[in-house]
């Protein structure tokens, strides 16, 4: 168990690590915690169900307030043969929403999909819907296929009372060509996700040449996704938890925590600066120069995006002249 910790998503999270150190079905390129040691898709019980559950009920007789218990493990949390009583042991002790972030590759097994049906919020991983794409991204055991595990999300997604999101890591390169996006995003919209989140590797990946999208595949994501779902289920996860911006100035903050979740039109932070009568190329020129936003051309419109990655990134800068 870790936290709390200020989660992208959730808010203030309780971590529940009901796997051991690297037991996943996938072995993901991006992984921040390295190659999978022991990929397998054979559930097992991993610790005593009452030791996790009573470790969650102390944490949260100490710590004031919690908005979600989180399964984010070491690994696959679906492995866990004991994640529904686990679940059920917490609703019964503890009035507080559940959520299971999972890579969504054993939902075929019926007894995932019960334990996950106890939770109040499931995230899925979709980071490819095409086999080529699946695994080169994803790595996945020998033994399952993407076409079943698409299947067996919408069945799951059909039945399920609380709430789904997704999530989709890019890759540059890998699952960040136009055709794959529109791919995934008419996927997305027809299960019908509260949120699709598109995020980015931006801690150390299982291989270092994995590398972050430029910001230019960056925006044709979050584009793609936009068009096939509606702006209001799509957000960016570019930015670490704990981003503070820490700024006077109401349009400063706004440039920034509107960034954080989905590109900017220039021309509306422009709008928006020069109606709080300040000098809307001196804000942006002063947010650039702190290293906090970038702004990126595309198909002839300008957008602001919050940095992510390093100055003098060649791939950047490679990929906004293509
Ligand atoms: S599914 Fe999650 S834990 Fe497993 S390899 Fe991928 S990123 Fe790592």
């Amino acid at each position: 168990m870790f936290g709390p910790v200020r989660s992208r998503r959730l808010g203030i999270s309780l971590g529940v690590n009901n796997i051991p150190y690297k037991f996943c079905s996938y072995s993901c390129i991006y992984c921040q915690l390295g190659r999978t040691i022991n990929k397998t898709i054979k559930r097992r019980a991993f610790y005593k169900p009452e030791d996790i559950i009573n470790s969650v009920i102390d944490a949260v007789k100490r710590l004031r307030k919690i908005d979600y218990i989180s399964f984010v493990p070491d690994g696959e949390p679906t492995l866990d043969k004991n994640l529904k009583s686990e679940i059920d042991g917490m609703k019964k002790a503890l009035d507080i929403p559940i959520a299971v972030f999972t890579n969504a590759s054993l939902l075929c097994i019926d007894e995932v999909r019960e334990a996950l049906y106890q939770a109040d919020l499931v995230s899925i991983k979709v980071d490819a819907v095409s086999d080529s794409i699946w695994k080169a991204i994803n790595r996945p055991h020998l033994k399952l296929e993407i076409g079943r595990i698409l299947e067996s999300i919408r069945e799951f997604v059909k039945s399920y009372r609380g709430k789904v999101i997704s999530e989709t890591m890019l890759v540059s390169g890998i699952n960040t060509v136009r055709e794959s996006l529109r791919e995934i995003s008419r996927y997305l919209k027809d299960l019908n996700v509260d949120v699709a989140y598109i995020s980015v590797p931006i801690r150390p990946p299982a291989e270092r040449w994995v590398r972050p999208p430029s910001y230019f595949e960056l925006i044709q994501a979050y584009e793609t996704f936009k068009d096939s779902l509606g702006e209001n289920k799509v957000k960016l996860l570019n930015m670490p938890e704990d981003y503070v911006t820490h700024l006077a100035g109401e349009p400063e903050e706004y440039i920034l925590r509107t960034t954080a979740v989905h590109p900017l039109r220039y021309e509306h932070a422009v709008r928006l600066i020069s109606e709080h009568d300040k000098d809307p190329n001196e804000v942006i020129d002063k947010l650039i120069k702190r290293g906090l936003i970038e702004i990126v051309d595309y198909l002839g419109t300008k957008f602001i995006i919050r940095r992510f990655l390093p100055k003098n990134n060649n791939m950047t800068k490679k990929n906004k002249k293509s």
